[in-house]
């Protein structure tokens, strides 16, 4: 099989309009992870709510996806892929209310910020959707 030339893997990682302008911070409100598959090796790795709150990435949480993709490089040694494909997955996550009621979703969302230490206003959240 002939390797992808750098125009197939821009097509392969190209997201939606949709994902493109999402914030990590929104992914985590919504309860989906973030997939991510390398090109190059094919590694595969999913951002659940645990690392998207870790130390490590919270101060991206107001990061776009696109933002993201651009940033990320393949974490396998010696391969270092940049442009990994991406995709929003909903994760298997039990909160016990309804995400359709924004304004309980996003009293729950500062409590979880809260609960891990992080700043609302740190984490690129604004206080509008309070009511
Ligand atoms: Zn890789």
């Amino acid at each position: 099989m002939p390797e992808p030339s750098d125009s197939d893997r821009r097509k392969a990682a190209q997201l939606s309009r949709e994902v493109a302008t999402r914030r990590l911070i929104a992914c985590v409100e919504a309860a989906h992870d973030v997939w991510f598959k390398c090109q190059y090796c094919g590694m595969e790795r999913t951002w659940g709510r645990r690392e998207m709150l870790s130390r490590r990435l919270r101060k991206h949480l107001g990061w776009t996806i696109d933002r993201v993709q651009r940033a990320a490089t393949c974490p396998m040694k010696g391969c270092s892929g940049p442009m990994p494909i991406i995709r929003l997955m909903k994760g298997g996550y039990q909160d016990g209310f309804d995400r359709s009621d924004a304004r309980r979703r996003r009293a729950w969302l500062v409590e979880t910020l809260l609960d891990a230490g992080i700043m609302p206003e740190e984490a690129g959240l604004t206080w509008s959707a309070r009511g």
